[in-house]
């Protein structure tokens, strides 16, 4: 006998964005997976909640592959750059319970946009004591306390951080960090997947390290420590070569054109040497060369981007480095055509995480019509990609029999609108793993 399933959505349309990007007129859910596609009504029972889609359009959930969640909840609704941000005078967080607060503000803050995955992107002993206190050990160490009970609202990635954010790292620490287990987690609501590097800082303040100058001469340079640009190139090759070997994946901040040359040469190396291991990957790539995008997918290296900062500091970006800089600055229309396996991003709290406003910035940044095809390739940015990007593609991401149902429904189907009017499109309901976490 076929047990009945405990949620099933019908009446609308269910964008699968499998290989074939299958649609279907319905979903059901049993034990936290998609166990059916299309005509669900057979397994419609008495304990079963059915949701009438009146027409609307079920997503899978969505992804935010680069979002600080604690430091989020402790911000929101203030953000870095779309508000000022409230008066800090000590850490955001400081003690158990608040760190605790700002994660599950987070997910009620994600849940309400239909994201059910998330990607912190850098908690570690290089913050313990940093001025937020939001990406400190004990951060990750309470995402590990809420994993363990049930508690998170979205699944959540993590990147270890064994130097300061936006700030210097050493080799020494980042090899005795690298040595240390993570916290232990269910790997589908906390997986600690490897490390995060910041390679240099961001042009519109000069640091990020470029091949051409700055309007003042300078040319920025790498954050890992060194006495001079080849001891701070070789020290960073060092830990990208240490991590890789350590089976870690590998998430590096670099905007300048040098350091991202530097570093997907030394993804490539430590490939070259070792093999393929973990899903490494660029992170906002502001000034990379036509050429060295060119290189990435041959490698299997993604490019982590957020249209929104690039929309947001554009002309910050010009009063830096001159007009011409940003002609071929975040070329988002040439890695969709080289098939880089591009993520798209919020970065917040630097920005808000809303997804469809980002969609709309990303449309502008490329060449494209706008269209079903356009509309598609962005929400896998957010989807199909994010969960290469996590290494979940055989469990998450496209909703297929099998899979979690983890989804988003809108009010209207996304393929039959511009990217330009998504903002205006209601999120209706989130689910995770089978379970509502919003509904409207
Ligand atoms: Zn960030």
């Amino acid at each position: 006998m076929t047990r009945h399933a405990d949620l099933v959505l019908t009446g609308g349309t269910v964008l699968t964005f499998d290989a074939q990007d299958s649609e279907a007129d319905g979903l059901a859910v049993l034990d936290g997976e998609v166990v059916a596609l299309g005509d669900v009504a057979p397994l419609v029972g008495p304990d079963t909640r059915v949701v009438d889609l009146r027409g609307r359009t079920v997503l899978p959930g969505i992804n935010d592959s680069h979002l600080h969640g604690a430091w989020l909840g402790a911000m929101w609704p203030n953000t870095l750059l779309g508000g000022p941000p409230a008066e800090q005078t000590g850490p955001l967080v400081s003690d158990a319970a608040s760190r605790r607060a700002a994660i599950l503000r987070a997910g009620d803050v994600v849940a309400e946009l239909g994201i059910t995955s998330y990607t912190e992107p850098g908690l570690g002993p290089g913050e313990d004591e940093g001025a937020t206190g939001c990406f400190s050990a004990a951060v990750l160490e309470e995402y590990a306390a809420l994993a363990a009970s049930g508690e998170l609202r979205a699944r959540v990635t993590a990147l270890r951080l064994f130097g300061v954010l936006d700030g210097p790292s050493s080799l020494a620490d980042f090899e005795r960090g690298l040595a240390t287990p993570p916290p232990a987690a269910d790997p589908r609501w906390l997986a600690v997947t490897g490390v995060k590097i910041f390679a240099d800082g961001i042009p519109p303040m000069k640091s990020a390290w470029t091949h051409s100058c700055y309007t003042d001469g300078t040319s920025g340079h790498l954050l890992v420590d060194g006495e001079h640009d080849a001891e701070r190139e070789a020290n960073l090759r060092r830990m990208i070569d240490t991590a890789h070997r350590a089976g870690a994946q590998i998430g590096v901040h670099a905007t300048g054109d040098r350091t991202i040359d530097v570093v997907v040469s030394a993804m490539a190396d430590a490939i070259a040497a070792h093999g393929r291991a973990g899903r490494h990957y660029l992170i906002h790539g502001d000034l990379i060369s036509a050429a060295t995008l060119a290189t990435l997918p041959g490698l299997g290296i993604g490019l982590n981007t957020q249209p929104g900062i690039a929309t947001s500091t554009g002309s910050w970006l010009v009063a830096a480095m001159g007009e011409d800089a940003l002609h071929s600055a975040w070329p988002l229309q040439s890695a969709f055509d080289h098939g880089v396996p591009v993520c798209l991003s919020s970065d917040a709290p630097v920005l808000g995480p809303d997804w469809r406003q980002w969609i709309a910035a990303a449309a502008e940044w490329t060449a494209a019509t706008p269209g079903p095809d356009l509309m598609r390739r962005l929400l896998r940015g957010y989807t199909v990609n994010a969960a290469l990007q996590d290494g979940a593609e055989s469990w998450k991401g496209t909703l297929e029999i099998g899979k979690v149902a983890d989804l988003c429904v809108l009010e209207t189907n996304p393929l039959t609108i511009n990217p330009a009017d998504l903002p205006k499109v209601g999120v209706e309901l989130t689910v995770v793993g089978g379970k509502v976490v919003f509904e409207r």
